[in-house]
């Protein structure tokens, strides 16, 4: 018998096409089950073990040497006598899921308590292993096996960078628009991922074959054969087309007309990193610091900063890479900051929390060019306390003094913008939340979108960053979705951009396409552009005098 196919539009926010079987990540683990046979409760954690132990060596082989650690920790932990007791007990009472759920987390407690902060670091590994025994236990089969889609109510930045690798296939969720920064990760590393899915889409099983066309916004379960051979034969073009752009790595950073630029990427993990200087990124941009942090419930302290850290670091080596300090801000803001909290106050107001970031970094960074950005920034005393907190940082650890740079991503930081560049070592402009402050949207706004930064009012706050910094001397990059679009690329050009950090999926294309420019003929389109009334409009005259050819 064939089965039917269910068919579901949505936002494609992250473009590709895949068919896997689905695996939805947070399906609530049923906890009612009988009685349970402690043996089964010894084989589950050895299961686990395994399974983190195959995780671990497969990222050893791709030469992930600090993630594979950090996996392998896991494993040590699933086989943890101490642990392992605990549950065991715990099983035979009745219901004995929730109680071993409990002996679980009151071992996790136990590290917390502890003196040695590694040990209490410890404490998040033995949650997520008790989590994938107890998946196991209830018969959620522990995990997605070979390649699969990932579905879920909100899938989050941090889900994608767990499971990102070669196995995730493509996303599907059911909140979430194209600024949310699960769609940002997505876009990074190459991802489909379609959002705004009917929550019909959650009662899937698990292994149901699904095909996400994030060209079609389209999600498709139990696809008939023509709608597969569409997606597959879309990512055979997607892919020769990869390789095309891939063929100008190694060329040099030049205009059209012999002007050099800077080309960086912007990472939340070290995937990102190898993915992106593999594909000739000259250094890291922006570090998305607090990604791993959304759904904290305290803030990070340093061996939590260092764990996500030093896989990054230590994937990028000896280049620049700008560790931008946590942006708990929009829709970033953890459950232990009131909704709508201010990150960059929060942070400053808590000189503890500031000082375990900075030390993480500025330890771990040694090797590398490292510089510190500062998000959010609305005046430049913000930008002396991250300094005066950064030279504390590294007068304790004996490293050098960093560059600290700020982002300018406020309408408040253009306004003062002179006495910001006397106040920061860079710039880096952010566009996607100028864009959306200055014309007032907010980031999950579904009608936000990377071209509207093309916008005379956004266009004329850009130059004015780029003028002021020229003329003090301050360094500028764009880190911000519009320094990779093609609408909005040439216009940045035009108003005298030369340094871009972009994602890690939009390197090779940025890279053909800034080699194509002319900067003349880009500044005579940026100054017609400040004239315009829409961004619509420019981006009509973009495409009208500005002509790229790209596979
Ligand atoms: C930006 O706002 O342009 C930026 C790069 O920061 P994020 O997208 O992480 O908020
Ligand atoms: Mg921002």
């Amino acid at each position: 018998m064939t089965a039917v196919a269910h068919r579901w539009t949505g936002l494609a926010v992250a473009p590709g096409a895949a068919v896997a079987p689905s695996w939805r990540a947070d399906r609530p683990v049923p906890l009612d089950t009988g009685p349970i046979d402690p043996e089964r409760v010894e084989q589950a954690f050895a299961a686990v073990a395994a399974d983190l132990d195959r995780a671990a060596d497969r990222v050893r082989a791709e030469g992930r040497q600090a993630a594979a650690d950090i996996v392998a920790v896991g494993a040590l932990i699933a086989a943890d006598p101490d642990l392992l007791d605990a549950a065991r007990q715990a099983a035979t009472a009745d219901p004995p899921l929730p109680a071993i759920g409990d002996a679980v987390e009151a071992y996790a407690v136990l590290l917390e308590s502890l003196p040695d902060e590694m040990l209490r670091q410890r404490a998040a590994d033995v949650r997520q292993v008790g989590r994938r025994v107890l998946e196991r236990l209830a018969a959620r089969g522990g995990g997605p096996a070979g390649k699969f889609v990932l579905v879920a109510e909100e899938v989050g930045p941090a889900d994608l960078i767990e499971l990102g690798g070669a196995d995730l296939a493509g996303a599907v969720s059911v909140r979430g628009g194209a600024n949310a920064h699960a769609a940002i990760v997505a876009r990074s590393i190459g991802l489909p991922l379609v959002a705004g899915v009917d929550p019909d889409v959650l009662e899937l099983p698990d292994g149901t074959p699904l095909l996400v066309d994030a060209e079609a916004g389209e999600v498709v379960a139990d696809p008939p054969p023509a709608d597969v051979a569409r997606a597959s034969a879309a990512s055979e073009r997607d892919r020769e087309r990869r390789v095309r752009l891939a063929g100008e790595r190694g060329l040099p950073h030049v205009t059209a007309d012999g002007r050099p630029f800077t080309l960086f990427c912007n990472v939340a993990s070290d995937v990102e990193v190898r993915l992106g200087l593999g594909n000739g990124a000259e250094g890291i941009g922006l570090v998305r610091t607090e990604l791993p942090f959304t759904q904290a419930d305290h803030w990070p302290t340093e061996a939590e900063h260092r764990r996500a850290l030093a896989p990054i670091l230590a994937e990028a080596g000896r280049r620049t890479v700008t560790v931008r300090l946590l942006d708990f801000a929009h829709d970033k803001v953890p459950p232990f900051l009131p909704p709508g909290a201010s990150g960059l106050a929060e942070l400053l107001g808590h000189p503890a929390a500031l000082g375990a970031q900075l030390r993480a970094a500025l330890d771990l960074g040694r090797d590398a060019e490292l510089e510190i950005m500062v998000p959010m920034v609305t005046d430049p005393g913000q930008m002396r306390a991250v300094r005066a907190a950064a030279e504390v940082a590294a007068g304790e650890l004996g490293t050098g003094p960093v560059p600290v740079g700020s982002m300018v991503e406020t309408v408040a930081a253009v306004t003062g913008i002179d006495a910001l560049c006397a106040a920061a070592d860079f710039l880096s402009i952010g566009s996607n939340d100028l864009t959306a402050e200055a014309l007032d949207l907010d980031r999950t706004d579904p009608r936000g979108r990377t071209e509207l930064a093309a916008h005379p009012a956004v266009l004329a706050l850009i130059g004015r960053v780029v003028e002021a910094a020229a003329k003090a001397g301050t360094p500028v990059t764009v880190c911000g979705d519009a320094g990779s679009h093609p609408i909005t690329l040439p216009l940045l050009v035009g108003a005298g951009v030369r340094a871009v950090s972009v994602a890690v999926a939009r390197v090779d294309e940025t890279r053909w396409r800034l080699r194509r420019l002319d900067t003349g003929a880009c500044r005579a389109v940026y100054r017609e552009a400040l004239e315009s009334r829409t961004a619509e409009e420019v981006a009509d005259l973009v495409s009208r005098r500005i002509e790229v050819v790209v596979p």
